[in-house]
């Protein structure tokens, strides 16, 4: 961290012309994922051999663009995905932005973009919370979800990591992924792509991943499946995450069962949610394990019962349970096929401390200082 970054404060600008509540109460009955926008947004500057600067909190609206900007051409970008949650009590709370911005950090490094300190990640979001505090949903399960990003902004066609970077977070409120409870998904394990391959960008959250995971999403799609399986990239065999989520397997059952995700190998992105059930799992008896499982292993495993349940995770729908798998040589049910017990204990343990209706025994919850 550079001495010019240090105490990064964002001069706030607040919105003149505010949506009227009728308008946003409108809004906020319905709102989907990431269509709509809260009213402000953090931006900040970053110029080699200057550090951040100019950092800000100012009314919602475009960013214009020289076409020759870099990041159009090259993708040097980043971002993350948190949320921020109404309370029982009224107030708002994130859930471990500091974990998030740990990530930005070392998402940042890999695509040679400068590290945010983390200090000014959370300002950035304390300020944007505070002011748009109204546009955080209250029903169950909804949230104000934060978009943080920080992109090559320098105007060059030359290839080379960006003397002039732009941070920017904006916030759009979401629905519940599931509006009409919990449905499990079937997923299509893609043997002819690959999302990550070793010393590459997989364990980076940056755009071009997903860029590179369309084609697959639309194959799976073709194949009657709702999300693609990633498969290690070198023997199309070991399971590694599912489209934008981790994935768990869950095996036995009751107080005896057991959870295993595959181990972070490098091609796998940490997510937050991932980490946090782990601990969960623990706290709840469970046995926990990061470990391995080939696409042969996890079909023998429904098949003889001792593989009981899978689900993803991730911060868009917490826990979406895996009802059935399919490639181009099988399809298998998972359990019965529908959710599990012990994926939806882990559901709702995690859904209630985000919402402050259970304890917060880790400190994840992270109270956003409201005027
Ligand atoms: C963001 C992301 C996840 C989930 O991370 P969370 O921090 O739990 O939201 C998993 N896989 C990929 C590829 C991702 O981009």
């Amino acid at each position: 961290m550079s001495a010019t970054t240090v105490g990064l404060t964002f001069k706030v600008t607040p919105a003149v012309k505010r949506a009227p509540a009728a308008e946003r109460g409108r809004i906020l009955a319905n709102p989907g994922f990431g269509r709509v926008f809260s009213e402000h947004m953090a931006i900040a500057s970053w110029e080699r051999g200057r550090g951040w600067h100019d950092a800000m909190v100012r009314p919602y609206g475009p960013i214009a663009m020289d076409p020759g900007t870099s990041v159009l051409h090259y993708a040097q970008a980043v971002f993350e995905g948190l949320k921020a949650y109404r309370q029982q009590d009224g107030r708002i709370a994130v859930f471990r932005p500091e974990a998030n911005a740990n990530r930005f950090r070392r998402s940042a490094r890999r695509l040679a973009l400068p590290e945010l300190p983390d200090s000014a990640f959370v300002e950035a979001i304390d300020q944007v919370v505070r002011l748009d505090a109204d546009w955080v949903p209250s029903e169950p399960e909804h949230s104000l979800y934060l978009r943080p990003f920080m992109y090559a902004s320098e105007v060059n066609l030359a290839v080379h990591p960006s003397d002039e970077v732009t941070f920017v977070l904006i916030a759009s409120p979401s629905a519940s992924y599931f509006p009409s409870g919990v449905k499990p998904v079937t997923v299509w394990l893609s043997e002819e792509f690959s999302r990550a391959a070793p010393g590459g960008t997989g364990d980076a959250k940056t755009g071009g991943n997903y860029a590179g995971s369309l084609l697959a999403q639309a194959q799976a799609a073709e194949h009657g499946c709702d999300q693609v399986v990633w498969l290690d990239a070198i023997e199309h065999r070991w399971v590694e995450e599912m489209g934008g989520m981790n994935l768990f397997f869950v095996f036995g059952s009751g107080a005896k069962a057991r959870l295993m995700t595959p181990e972070l190998t490098g091609t796998l992105l940490p997510g937050v949610t991932r980490d946090s059930l782990l601990m969960l799992g623990q706290d709840l008896g469970y046995e926990v394990e990061e470990g391995r499982i080939g696409v042969e292993q996890w079909q023998a495993g429904c098949a003889d019962g001792s593989l009981t349940e899978a689900f993803a995770c991730g911060t868009a729908a917490v826990i979406t349970p895996v009802g059935a798998a399919k490639s181009a040589r099988a399809s298998w049910l998972i359990g019965d096929g529908k959710p599990g017990a012990v994926t939806m204990r882990l559901r709702s343990a995690l859904v209630d401390i985000q919402h402050g209706a259970a304890p917060d025994v880790h400190r994840w919850m992270h109270a956003v200082p409201l005027a």
